[in-house]
């Protein structure tokens, strides 16, 4: 079993450097197409390993050699068999593939989903630079029946970002920015603010 386990694989988030030379360039006014197709590539492919782990957690694993979707009920010890190629393994096996990779897509699905069907569109470089800097500006989105309108509990950045949540939230407050890319930075600041309220509100109300 060990074995077959090793053929799951999956993309791995982009370093910061890559991010950060984009950036340093892109302000300068520099369009470097190579770059960016580069880290625009990298985000696809781990969006999509993000939708796929993602469905598998809600029990629909796809099978990595033949993408036959097999259904499970959750259970470590269950054989996920592809009918079609024969591809087996374990959904234990599965899960341990990807846990810790940051690569559940969580309250931020959407956002990943809508990556994978724009950037196949983007003509331009800009167009792509657009969509790879809403990407990573984007959070996880969180609805609690109490509080009033969404709440952003994380960034998504963090799941195609290397780095620890912290890191990863100060690496984008650093980075160096033209005067258009400054909006979509101030939009995800205030979205993250949600959460601290919605924090603060709460342990006010806990105290009472
Ligand atoms: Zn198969």
């Amino acid at each position: 079993m060990s074995s077959k386990s090793e053929m799951i694989r999956w993309s791995p988030r982009v370093s910061q450097q890559k991010i950060l030379l984009l950036y340093e360039k892109d302000a300068k006014g520099i369009i470097d197409e190579e770059l960016i197709d580069d880290i625009a590539f990298s985000f696809f492919v781990r969006c999509q390993d993000i939708i796929t782990v993602t469905d598998a957690s809600l029990g629909r694993v796809k099978c990595i050699r033949c993408g036959n979707l097999i259904f499970h009920k959750g259970k470590k010890e269950e054989i996920l068999g592809c009918k079609n190629c024969l591809w087996e393994t374990n959904w234990g096996t599965y899960l341990k593939s990807y846990q810790k990779k940051q690569l559940h897509g969580g309250g931020a699905l959407d956002v990943f989903k809508n990556f994978i069907v724009k950037l196949p569109k983007a003509r331009t470089p800009e167009e792509k630079m657009i969509l790879i800097d809403q990407l990573i500006h984007e959070a996880h989105q969180w609805t609690d029946a109490k509080s009033q309108g969404p709440v952003f509990t994380r960034p998504a950045a963090v799941n195609i970002i290397k780095g620890k949540m912290k890191e990863v939230m100060l690496f984008l407050d650093q980075l160096s920015r033209s005067k258009k890319r400054k909006k979509s930075h101030d939009i995800w600041k205030k979205k993250l603010l949600t959460w601290d309220n919605y924090v603060k509100e709460h342990e006010k109300k806990e105290k009472k």
